[in-house]
């Protein structure tokens, strides 16, 4: 670390993510760390570990030190723990769970981890409820005091992007004896700090902005008290062998270093296409928080800063053919899956959620990344206009 004793006022995350905490190589003072690939650690003659370092699986420097911005940008007092992709992160959550311990979880929601609630987590024991958690009074009704142990939440949530009420779900889940864990991913800490609201654990995909560059697969876990629960939880990953290798860890930072300034940008090139696309003639309805007429919006406003986020969705005039034409027309948005990188992506979602999914046929999502806004309104108005005729 380089002395920032001399200075008279906290700095800012985004300074403190743009230098990696100001993060210096002890012995070289190469500002820019290594990457640490020892799987194993020397042995001191006492027979102790002064390193704090013994072996790869649990524990590398390299991840430790994104692990340490991480909290940082989530303000997490017990830390964060990296895991080698998101569902790893989510699922890790779940199953510090014991059999017979009653969960609630949206209805809507990142669609891969509802079909692992709902088949590995059923026969893992646990008994799961979905409900709407935008509706208070439905998540109210679905918790049930002593039962339910975790209450878990996405907002915005995939692909509809509708809000839950952090706080207020926190209060819901505190009051019957649970926890609240949270799925940030498409708020990300630039727009929203569940722990701050009261949540007890927040996750990312960090596969997504956190890292931005659609080249690592990582998730992360951040703690609000480092109590029974979270240990627990460092103990699965630690013993389990879910950690993030150090190559990737090193990508992420390099990420991170970036991340207010991707965040800002996308966010506000985000808003821009939901407002135009509004009144788009071929655009039947645009889902994004940030628009007035979102039935989240006021909850969003409230909870969330700086925007509302990088991710919206839009449903096309004329049904799922003319959304699938849609996303066949585009020349600069790419058709794939996954978001949060600097490279636009759109997909038409219900075709890879299966026919299960609660997504409509006629939608589209969005990840908006850091292209010229203009250049992606106008790629999209003229696949919409083509698709249409
Ligand atoms: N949560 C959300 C909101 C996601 O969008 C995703 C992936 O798309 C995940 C979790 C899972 O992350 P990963 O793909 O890194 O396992």
């Amino acid at each position: 670390m380089t002395d920032r004793s001399s200075h008279d006022r906290p700095f800012s995350k985004r300074s403190l993510a743009a230098q990696a905490m100001g993060l210096v190589e002890p012995v070289t003072k190469a500002v820019v760390p290594p990457i640490h690939v020892a799987t194993t650690y020397l042995r001191d003659p006492d027979n102790g570990y002064s390193s704090g370092f013994v072996y790869g699986r649990p524990d590398n420097a390299t991840v430790r030190e994104a692990e340490d911005v991480v909290a940082m940008l989530e303000d997490a007092p017990a830390g964060a723990l990296l895991f080698g992709s998101g569902m790893a992160a989510a699922t890790a959550v779940f199953r510090a769970l014991d059999p017979g311990d009653h969960v609630v979880a949206p209805a809507v929601m990142y669609w891969a981890l509802r079909q692992w609630l709902l088949t590995e987590g059923r026969r893992a024991g646990l008994e799961v409820t979905l409900v709407e958690t935008s509706d208070l009074d439905a998540l109210r009704a679905a918790v049930r005091p002593g039962a339910t142990k975790l209450v878990w939440i996405e907002t915005p949530a995939n692909p509809l992007w509708t809000i839950t009420d952090i706080a207020a779900a926190a209060e819901i889940a505190h009051a019957a004896g649970a926890r609240l864990a949270v799925d940030s991913t498409c708020a990300s800490p630039y727009h929203t700090r569940p722990l701050a609201l009261g949540a007890d654990v927040v996750m990312h995909a960090a596969t997504k902005i956190l890292n931005g560059h659609s080249d690592v697969v990582a998730g992360v876990l951040a703690g609000r008290e480092n109590d029974a629960f979270w240990q627990r939880l460092a103990t699965i990953r630690k013993g389990e062998g879910g950690i993030l290798g150090p190559f990737e860890a090193y990508l992420l930072m390099r990420g991170m270093r970036t991340f207010h300034l991707r965040a800002a940008a996308q966010a506000a090139s985000a808003m821009a296409l939901a407002e135009r696309l509004s009144a788009h003639p071929n655009v039947a309805a645009v889902l994004y928080p940030g628009l007035p007429g979102h039935p989240g919006h006021d909850v969003a406003r409230r909870q969330m800063e700086n925007g509302f986020g990088y991710m919206l969705s839009i449903r096309v005039a004329g049904g799922e053919r003319a959304a699938i034409a849609t996303a066949a027309g585009v020349a600069l948005w790419t058709r794939a899956t996954s978001l949060g990188g600097v490279e636009s992506l759109i997909e038409h979602r219900a075709s890879i959620e299966g026919p299960d999914t609660p997504c409509p046929p006629d939608l589209l999502r969005l990840s908006v990344g850091c292209e010229d806004v203009e250049d992606l309104h106008a790629d999209l108005d003229r696949a919409l206009r083509a698709a249409h005729g």
